[in-house]
């Protein structure tokens, strides 16, 4: 028996939540990632993965990491502070620093821990972090781990952020905010963001897990789709349009090698495998030719958009693979992914905590993998489900 004392409670927990249409569970893939997937034995198109360019089943990133594990093996046996930093990772670090422009690069074995590291990492007691309102949940925990003290502006408001750094008397300011936001889709007022720091002597953290492969000539992200000089500190991670797993921040020497030194999710972990990191070499190089996939991608996105606003959905200001359609009750949201579901449509249904209350969405992801055939069979289904 592994139960505890109050398993009572937990379990009228967990029946109350079941009961609020907010109960979670994660079904079985079977066979090749990609949008014709298998979950629970059923074949679906899917609509609700972060594979943007479609590379997370690509033979060529796969070879690629079986011919590294074949090699090195698979376990990294240690942090990389001891022995578990292989060249591949050396290699991808570098690789990393030129594609973005910046100094150095450092990988994290998750985009989880690197966020973790760069506020827990560099900001202590006595400093602040100022956080929008809808910045990634690994974010927000970054912040209330590290000692500084925590606060929040309305989303995207840069009147509302002023406002803070006006506030602050830290002499350490920690602007903090995703590129692309992985909730409403919608890209971070960058240039303004950097103009206010630079106004009010704060430093500036980007998560760009959603915009890292999909914006930018190249796939750079966010900071060269605003073409900004002045850079601010970026994290971004390959679990979604690089399509192969772990993440890495990039920024001044200065600020790698404190990481170095004091990150705790840097230090006490072990190393992503190699074979990872060879994989995402291979990954990179593909992002940097294909930009056919981002050209696809963006067709795609106008497709849907032009489709959605045709039926009258609610859409939100988004020019990004994700495209939320909000429907706002909980329990409706669950019903209509439900419908989408019998039709063999998989998309995402997103309740709070999540979103905010009252904001649940159906959160829909295009992929370069996408036909344009499937696109309109999903504004089909939408326009039956919509009508009902
Ligand atoms: C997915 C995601 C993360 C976490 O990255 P993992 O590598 O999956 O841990 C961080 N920030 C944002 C905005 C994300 O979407």
């Amino acid at each position: 028996m592994a139960s505890l004392p109050w398993n009572n409670e937990l379990a009228a927990a967990l029946t109350e939540r079941k009961a609020a249409g907010r109960y979670r569970c994660p079904r079985i893939r079977t066979g090749q990632q990609g949008v014709n997937i298998v979950v629970d034995g059923r074949k679906v198109v899917s609509f609700c993965s972060n594979d943007y360019l479609g590379l997370a089943a690509n033979s060529e990133i796969s070879h690629a990491f079986i011919a590294a594990a074949e090699h090195e093996g698979v376990g990294s046996g240690a942090a990389h502070l001891l022995t578990g930093h292989s060249r591949f990772h050396q290699e991808l670090e570098l690789a990393i620093a030129e594609f973005t422009g910046q100094q150095r690069a450092l990988l994290f074995s998750t985009g989880y821990m690197a966020n973790l590291a760069v506020i827990d990492g560099l900001l202590d007691r006595g400093d602040t972090v100022i956080q929008d309102k809808l910045n990634h949940a690994s974010l927000l925990d970054g912040g209330r781990i590290s000692a500084a003290e925590q606060q929040r502006y309305l989303h995207a408001d840069m009147s509302a952020l002023e406002r803070r750094l006006v506030a602050s008397d830290s002499a350490r300011k920690l602007i903090v905010s995703d590129g692309v936001f992985s909730m409403d889709g919608d890209i971070a007022p960058l240039a303004e963001m950097m103009n206010l720091a630079k106004q009010y002597q704060a430093g500036v953290f980007i998560d760009d897990a959603h915009g890292f492969g999909v914006l930018g000539e190249q796939g750079q992200g966010t900071i060269a789709h605003y073409q900004l000089e002045q850079k601010p500190i970026l994290m971004a991670t390959f679990g979604k349009a690089f399509g192969t797993a772990g993440a890495f921040v990039a920024a001044d020497e200065e600020v790698i090698e404190t990481l170095i030194q004091q990150a705790r999710s840097y230090i006490y972990t072990t190393a992503q495998p190699a074979a990872v990191a060879a994989a995402t070499l291979t990954s990179l190089k593909l992002v940097q030719q294909q930009s056919w996939r981002r050209e696809k991608l963006a067709s795609l996105i106008k497709q849907f958009r032009t489709g959605a606003q045709q039926l009258g959905l609610d859409l939100m200001p988004s020019d990004t693979p994700i495209q939320p359609i909000v429907i706002g009750d909980d329990k409706q949201a669950v019903a209509l992914g439900q419908t989408l579901e019998q039709q063999g449509l998989l998309v995402g249904v997103i309740r709070p905590p999540t979103v905010p209350a009252g904001t649940a969405r159906l959160r829909i992801t295009l992929s370069a993998s996408h036909s344009e055939q499937q696109v309109n069979q999903l504004l089909s289904a939408l326009e039956v489900a919509h009508a009902h």
